[in-house]
């Protein structure tokens, strides 16, 4: 196996964390489409999205996807990257996909513990429980369509990644 793999999810649902970890296991270079736009940008996704608009924000992120598709790579996306039609089709047939599925309180109480979240700009400018899961109902389907495999992540982040890492050897057993 060298293709790259995909992590896709809410925000907060642990792409970040789990990617690292993850690479580390599998030798692979880790990389985080939200991180890469952020120094293409050259400035914080909140300020890039209030000053040009989500969908001037969605071209770059399609673009930065791009960029980061590699081999040997676990790829950390943004949430809303299977939004885009063309972003679920690269994916699925780049990669193998990954979705780290987490129920919405565990998401409402990782993000307002999370010190990082001020970068995160709101969605909709409603409370941030109320945001999570209306806008979690509305990705599901979106998720589902683009996975290869639906992981469990609200356990803990290394148990995670062993439930990915048996999910990938699985594939390559059926390949
Ligand atoms: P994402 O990249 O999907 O937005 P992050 O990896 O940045 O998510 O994680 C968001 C927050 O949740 C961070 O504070 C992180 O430490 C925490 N977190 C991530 N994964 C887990 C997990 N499996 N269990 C508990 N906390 C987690
Ligand atoms: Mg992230």
């Amino acid at each position: 196996m060298s293709f790259p793999v995909y992590l896709i999810g809410a925000r907060g649902c642990g792409k970040t964390t789990v990617g690292k970890l993850l690479a580390r296991q599998l030798s692979y270079q880790f990389c985080d489409t939200d991180q890469q736009l952020q120094q293409h940008l050259d400035q914080s996704i909140a300020e890039f999205v209030a000053q040009h608009g989500w969908e001037t924000f969605r071209q770059q992120e399609h673009q930065a996807l791009l960029t980061v598709t590699s081999d040997n790579t676990v790829v950390a996306t943004g949430g809303g990257i299977v939004l885009r039609d063309d972003n679920r089709q690269h994916m699925r047939q780049s990669g193998a996909v990954i979705w780290l599925s987490v129920d919405h309180q565990v998401l409402a109480s990782r993000l307002t513990a999370d010190p990082e979240m001020e970068q995160r700009p709101t969605l909709t400018g409603r409370p941030i429980t109320e945001e999570i899961y209306e806008v979690l109902q509305q990705r599901l389907p979106l998720y589902q369509q683009a996975a290869h495999h639906c992981i469990d992540a609200n356990q803990p982040p290394e148990k995670v990644v062993i439930d990915i890492l048996t999910a990938l050897s699985r594939d390559s057993l059926t390949a």
